[in-house]
């Protein structure tokens, strides 16, 4: 039934009738999650043995010999940063390995541009305007951090091949104001999509009028696979970008945040030479060196990219019923209503739906009212303002697939109930 042909009178009776089961289920008390992309304690279970990958009795050496319980060692130790490097599909003199989490580092890049500038340029905060890109729906701590920094924000539309390079392309060439773009380049945060290789190639091909202007490549889900066989790959930035003659253009971040454990995993930078050097620099005088004997723990643990391909595949075992339970539903209720879209992703953590125009922020506020939580409406776009009042971001990793399917279910109660309202608006 297509809600958007039916007269007022049939919207009325089915009002009614949403309303009334609107009233059951709020009736029953749920109490789900389905806001932030956490790791169920489930697939947290399947890491533990990471924490006894060394104990007191370990050899605590480091393969060059370093011990690792002293100070020391500023880009992580060598099979770290083999092991990373391996992770994204670079080479370990391209990395530095961090502490815990990558979006520390995001923050700090964006930090010591602002205070210090990069590779000799202007400090930005010494400028009257500074510029990023951000293509949105995106993710809300990126657009904080640069906010943060008061950085215009510049909304660029995201399509299931990347980010709309034309205008990319038209803003990063010509305007110097324009230092930086943020991208979630595979599995991206909240839809799942992955830049197609021509989309890399251009953002590679880039012209940048500022020569300070960086590519912020956040590969967060580069190995988060939901299928053996359906797996989306792209191009390795930092070669292609080496290529075209722009080798200084990106930074990238990952961890392993979502492979092991969330706040107490390995996290990597990847630059050119150039790049490294210049951050090394300021590193060196923030900090003597990240926690040599977590790396260990995970290199001990993993071994190699196969090892860690196979830990993801235990994970993706768990997401795969989450993710089919959450797009069933979705399907069955509003697959021929004409009142929602959503992407149906092949790895990463994130389903992204788009309602009726001017309805997100009701619907999120209806979930909520009948107990489950989702991501702020408005959140997935810079300064926490959706334009078009339209999109959702749904994170199915933390409840039950049982669970999933319940809170999915009163999603799309909850997307009828708004849609029904607001085409009755209109009549
Ligand atoms: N980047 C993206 C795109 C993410 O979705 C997340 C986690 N939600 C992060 C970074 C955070 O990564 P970390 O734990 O390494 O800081």
């Amino acid at each position: 039934m297509n809600y958007t042909s039916l007269s007022k009178e049939e919207l009325l009776k089915l009002r009614e009738e949403l309303n009334k089961e609107y009233s059951e289920a709020k009736a029953k008390g749920l109490n789900l999650d389905m806001s932030r992309g956490k790791p169920s304690a489930t697939q947290l279970d399947v890491s533990l043995d990471i924490l006894d990958a060394i104990n007191s009795k370990s050899l605590l050496k480091s393969e060059n010999g370093t011990d690792c319980r002293n100070y020391g060692v500023l880009d992580g130790i060598p099979e770290a940063k083999k092991l990373m490097a391996d992770m994204i599909g670079t080479t370990p003199d391209h990395v530095i390995v961090y502490g815990n989490a990558s979006l520390s580092i995001m923050y700090d890049q964006v930090s010591r541009a602002y205070t210090h500038g990069i590779l000799g340029n202007t400090p930005w905060c010494k400028l009257d305007k500074i510029k990023f890109l951000c293509p949105a729906p995106g993710y809300d701590r990126h657009f904080a951090i640069t906010e943060r920094f008061g950085i215009e924000m510049i909304t660029i539309p995201m399509t299931d091949k990347g980010p709309d390079m034309d205008l990319v392309e038209h803003y990063v060439n010509n305007d110097p104001t324009v230092k930086g773009i943020w991208c979630v380049p595979k599995y991206s945060n909240p839809q799942g999509y992955s830049y197609s290789d021509e989309t890399v190639k251009r953002f590679a091909n880039l012209k940048p009028a500022a020569p300070d202007f960086r590519i912020f490549w956040d590969n967060a889900y580069v190995i988060h696979h939901l299928y053996d066989d359906n797996q989306d790959e792209i191009l390795e930035i930092l070669s292609e970008c080496e290529k075209a003659g722009n080798p200084d253009m990106v930074f990238e971040f990952a961890s392993t945040s979502k492979v092991s454990f969330p706040g107490s995993g390995v996290a990597v930078f990847a630059s050119s030479h150039a790049n490294i050097e210049d951050v090394k620099k300021q590193l060196t005088i923030q900090t003597i060196g990240h926690d040599k004997l977590n790396q260990l723990r995970h290199v001990r643990y993993f071994k190699n990219l196969d090892g860690l391909k196979a830990h993801m595949r235990k994970h993706a075992d768990m997401m795969r019923p989450k993710f089919e339970a959450t797009l069933a539903v979705l399907e069955e209720e509003l697959g021929d209503t004409g009142i929602g879209s959503w992407t149906k992703p092949h790895g990463g953590y994130f389903i992204s739906f788009e309602s009726l125009d001017g309805c997100a922020k009701d619907i999120v506020a209806k979930c909520k009212e009948a107990g489950v939580k989702l991501t702020n409406a408005g959140a997935t776009f810079p300064y926490g303002s959706d334009p078009k009042d339209s999109n959702i971001r749904i994170a199915p990793s933390f409840p039950t697939p049982e669970e999933m399917s319940q809170a999915a279910k009163l999603f799309v109660l909850c997307v009828k109930l708004v849609s029904v309202e607001k085409l009755l608006e209109n009549k």
